[in-house]
């Protein structure tokens, strides 16, 4: 009996501990900005999750704003949900072929949809702006980097930006206040398991 309280009281005592910590981070973060979010790496779960955010941003009345790169022409549940709740999209509607014979089109593509994406970007009424797949815009050369850190940069104060794709560059994930890596530890695919609608895309 007399162990058992003991036992109470150090688990309160260190749930304490860990509460005051907590207390004094939330009390420290005081600058109000938006956030430039980066979700990287090779696991599954990038674009959702910057959809999520557009949801949840949605869901407190939040202007927001989609730039798809790659994948314009592809049915996309998000899009097809959000454009519903009058989130605008700039979408490569074009047939980008990644194919280097047709480079002079794809980077036309490209350039048609980040136009799109700069004036949001340069635009105070939208709170959130998602960049799905920008990665490889600037990986391949399709969109300058320099560009891109400019937008960024001097984006309105409130507003916050998410990217999303493979391989971010460096100079990205060094001016972003968040990155995050989804690491693969096995997906479906590998399976043999075919692209299911509503899951995938
Ligand atoms: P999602 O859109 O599902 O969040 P993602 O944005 O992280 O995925 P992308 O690289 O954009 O990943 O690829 C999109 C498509 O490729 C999705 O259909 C997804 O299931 C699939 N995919 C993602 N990661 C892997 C992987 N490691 N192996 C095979 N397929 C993958
Ligand atoms: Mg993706």
């Amino acid at each position: 009996m007399v162990d058992e309280t003991s036992k109470d009281e150090r688990y309160k005592a260190r749930q304490q501990k860990v509460k005051d910590q907590v207390d004094a981070r939330v009390e420290a973060a005081q600058i109000e900005k938006g956030i430039f979010l980066i979700i990287t790496g090779n696991g599954k779960g990038k674009s959702t999750s910057g959809f999520g955010t557009i949801a949840r941003a949605v869901g407190h009345g939040l202007k927001c704003g989609v730039g798809q790169f790659i994948k314009g022409t592809w049915d996309c549940g998000e899009r097809n949900l959000l454009e519903q709740h009058s989130v605008d999209f700039a979408v490569m509607a074009t047939g980008f072929t990644w194919d280097t014979q047709n480079k002079e089109a794809d980077t036309a593509a490209a350039q048609a949809t980040w136009g799109e994406c700069k004036k949001m970007l340069a635009d105070d009424s939208y709170d959130v702006v998602l960049l799905d797949e920008m990665t490889y815009m600037v990986t391949y050369g399709y969109v300058e980097l320099d560009e891109v850190i400019e937008a960024i940069s001097n984006r309105p104060t409130m507003q916050s930006v998410i990217i999303t794709g493979r391989a971010a560059h460096r100079s990205l994930m060094d001016m972003a206040d968040t990155v995050s890596e989804v690491r693969s530890i096995k997906h479906a695919f590998e399976s043999g398991i075919k692209a299911r609608k509503g899951i995938d895309w």
